[in-house]
Formats: structure tokens, sequence, C-alpha cells
């Protein structure tokens, strides 16, 4: 026998999931140079390839990366896109206002980084604009402290 549909109700359930999760010892170091305002990326042994964030494999060669190099605050933003909601514990918000996420590639590096960007215009943002990094006061060895990407 089917209930009558009265019988239902939707339920909103706030997904607010506590867990940790670890980075791995790529991403470790990673972030510790954050403390010092240190951007770094691995290096090929293979193809001499830069890659930020730093990682273990390079992707084209497949070799083991052991290498860390500190990489420039400076690059070129490559692509953007422009964002107007937010996700919080699990819901959908409106941001409180559009912001800009950008893909910069760091001067001699071979990836792309995303951040967000300040201080350009949807108008002014063009492949080649030249950005540095901007990082918060306080560091905490997170990946909030690399803040944003502005014009240099
Ligand atoms: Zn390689």
């Amino acid at each position: 026998m089917e209930a009558p549909a009265e019988n239902f109700f939707t339920p909103v359930v706030p997904l607010d999931f506590v867990y940790n999760y670890r980075v791995g010892p790529y991403i470790e170091r990673y972030l510790r140079g954050f403390k010092d305002k240190k951007i770094l990326g691995s290096k090929c042994p293979g193809c001499g390839k830069v890659v930020v964030p730093a990682r273990m494999y390079c992707g084209p060669c497949n070799r083991r990366m052991e290498e860390l190099v500190e990489v420039s605050q400076e690059g070129s933003l490559e692509n953007y896109t422009i964002g107007h909601v937010i996700l919080e514990k699990g819901a959908i918000k409106p941001a409180k206002g559009p912001y800009m996420l950008g893909l910069i590639n760091l001067d001699g590096t071979d990836s792309l980084l995303l951040g967000r960007v300040e201080g350009v215009s949807v108008a002014a943002a063009k492949p080649g604009l030249r950005v540095k990094a901007v990082w918060k006061e306080e560091l905490d060895g997170d990946f909030k402290d690399l803040d944003h990407f502005e014009p240099v």
C-alpha cells in the first residue's frame, strides 16, 4: 500500500563534515614553505620541468621528483573565471560579490597554479597579465597563507 504524499517531507541536512585530510609529504613541505613566504615546486630529474604545487611524480615522464625548488612569486595570468557563489559547510551560498579565480603560470615553472586574483577588472583580465603573490599577514603554513595574486 502506497503512503499518501502528505506523509512525506524533504529534510534539509547541511553537510558539515569535520575530518582530517592528510595532504602527503610533498604538500606538507609545500605548505611549510608558506610560513617563510616561499612557493616550492618539484623539479623533474628527467625532463627538468618544475611543477607547482610540489608533487611526487612528473606527469609527462613519470619520474619521481625528489628536488624541491623555490619558484618565483611572479607570473602570468593564463586564464580566469568569475565566481558568484561560495561553498560553505556543504551549502552553496551567494558570494559577497563577484570574485576572480585565475590559473597562474609562475615564472620558471611548467604548470598552472589556481589562485584568487584581486585588483583586476574583467575588462583588464587577459592572458599574459603579470601578477604577483600577496601573502596574509599572519602565516600558519596553510593554503590560505597565499591569499591572492594581484597585478605587478
Ligand atoms: Zn619529467
